[in-house]
């Protein structure tokens, strides 16, 4: 069976950034569960796995347009202090969800400075080339209700999306 839309495809990946930093692997782990046409990843990593089956290994560049997208500068804005009441403790680091206009996003803060606390709402990965290394090992028949819900089912499998 080959990777095509509404199909679920099982792959090991390894993730490393453009200067070759390993990022994220799935070694030690269970192997990745995607539904493929269901954006569960990256657009470039998908589109280089349709008709694979398999066994099949691959090295798949992505550049941030079919990956997490370049960094938007309206996406980091100085918050005033006040913003932040009950929590005593602001750090560099620390991550939130804001409301934004198109729901919650999460920022991250990326500087506390006098007169406010600099939020990050880009994705971590944005603006930057991808390396995967992936290997395929099942794909299957996706259920009626992985297909409803968009998403894989199986252990981890959270109902909140
Ligand atoms: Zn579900």
């Amino acid at each position: 069976m080959q990777i095509a839309e509404n199909l679920v495809a099982l792959i090991h990946y390894k993730l490393k950034d453009e200067q070759g930093n390993l990022l994220d692997s799935s070694e030690g782990q269970e192997p990745l569960p995607f539904l493929c046409g269901a954006h569960n990843i990256v657009e470039g990593l998908e589109k280089a796995l349709i008709g694979k089956t398999v066994g099949d290994k691959l090295d798949v560049v992505v550049k941030p347009e079919e990956g997490y997208g370049e960094i938007r500068a309206e996406l980091v804005q100085k918050v005033a202090r006040e913003n932040f009441q009950g929590i005593d403790d602001i750090e560099v680091g620390m991550q939130f969800m804001a409301e934004a206009p198109w729901g919650q996003q999460p920022v991250t803060v990326t500087a506390v400075e006098d007169d406010g606390v600099m939020l990050d709402g880009n994705h971590p990965l944005a603006g930057q080339t991808l390396q995967f290394s992936v290997e395929v090992t099942e794909v299957r028949e996706a259920t009626d209700d992985e297909i409803a819900h968009g998403h894989v089912h199986g252990e981890g499998c959270d109902h909140d999306h």
